[in-house]
C-alpha cells in the first residue's frame, strides 16, 4: 500500500479502549489489549455492544496507545488487537507493523468475520484467538449475519494452515446450543485439525439480547469435560468474564 494510503488508514483507526496489562488474554504472555471499534455482526450474547458501532465514541486514540506502549517497552510481551472486530479496520496491518517495530509480539482476537482480511494480517501475527461460535449452519441464528458461518470456518482453515500459535474459543450455554450439538462441534473442530480449544461459559452480563442476562450459569459436568479434554492437546473450560 502506498505511504499516503497507509497514513490515511492509520488515521482512521478507531480505538474503543485500551487495557495496559493483562495476563489472561493470551496464555503465557503479559499483554496489552487494544479494543478496536466496530463489528457488523450482532451476536445475541455480545458483551461489548458499545464496541459494535463503527462510530468512534470514546477519547482513546492510536497515538495515545502508542505513547502508553512506548512507556511499557521491556515490560510487556505482546500487544493484542481485540474488538469489536479488528479485521473490520483497514489500518490493522499497519498498526500491527508499528507494534512489531517496537519489539512487541502481535496478538489478534477475532470472530473470523473476513477470510480476506485475516489472510492479510496473519503474516504479522504471533498468536490468534479465534472464536468459532457454532457449526456453520447454526451461525446466522446467533450472529444475525447470513454468511457468518462460512466466513468463520474459512478463517479457521486459514489459521490452521498458517501454523501460528492459536486458541479456538467457543462461548457456550445449553440454552444456546444443546450439549449434543456442542459435542458435534467439538468433533468437527478436532477433525479439522484444531489442537487448542477453550470452551467458555456464557455468563449473562450486559448481553446484546438482554434476556440472556437472566439465564442461569452454564454447567458442564466432569465427565463431559474429560471427554472434551481427551479430544484436544489442550482443552480448558472456564467462565467468560
Ligand atoms: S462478533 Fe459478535 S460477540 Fe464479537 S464483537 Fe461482533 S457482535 Fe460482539
Amino acid at each position: 500500500m502506498p505511504l499516503g494510503q497507509i497514513n490515511a488508514a492509520i488515521a482512521r483507526l478507531r480505538v474503543g479502549g485500551f487495557v495496559p496489562y493483562s495476563s489472561v488474554d493470551c496464555p503465557g504472555e503479559l499483554a496489552a489489549v487494544v479494543f478496536l471499534q466496530g463489528c457488523s455482526w450482532a451476536c445475541d450474547y455480545c458483551q461489548n455492544p458499545h464496541l459494535r458501532s463503527f462510530k468512534k465514541t470514546g477519547e482513546e486514540s492510536w497515538e495515545r496507545v502508542l505513547g502508553a506502549l512506548q512507556e511499557r517497552r521491556g515490560l510487556l510481551d505482546m500487544v493484542i488487537f481485540s474488538g469489536g472486530e479488528p479485521l473490520a479496520q483497514i489500518g490493522l496491518e499497519e498498526a500491527m507493523a508499528q507494534v512489531r517495530a517496537m519489539d512487541f509480539k502481535v496478538g489478534l482476537h477475532s470472530a473470523g468475520t473476513s477470510p480476506r482480511r485475516l489472510r492479510a494480517v496473519l503474516p504479522v501475527c504471533d498468536w490468534v484467538g479465534l472464536d468459532i461460535k457454532a457449526m456453520a449452519p447454526d451461525y446466522a441464528a446467533l450472529t444475525h449475519h447470513a454468511n457468518s458461518g462460512r466466513m468463520a470456518w474459512e478463517c479457521l482453515d486459514l489459521l490452521l494452515a498458517a501454523e501460528l500459535r492459536y486458541e479456538v474459543r467457543t462461548t457456550w450455554h445449553p440454552q444456546l446450543m444443546p450439549l449434543e450439538r456442542l459435542m458435534e462441534l467439538a468433533e468437527q473442530l478436532r477433525a479439522r485439525g484444531v489442537r487448542y480449544f477453550r470452551l467458555q461459559a456464557l455468563r449473562g452480563r450486559g448481553c446484546l439480547r438482554p434476556e440472556l442476562d437472566d439465564w442461569p450459569p452454564a454447567h458442564l459436568d466432569a465427565a463431559t469435560q474429560a471427554e472434551l479434554a481427551a479430544m484436544f492437546d489442550d482443552f480448558s473450560w472456564r467462565y467468560a468474564g
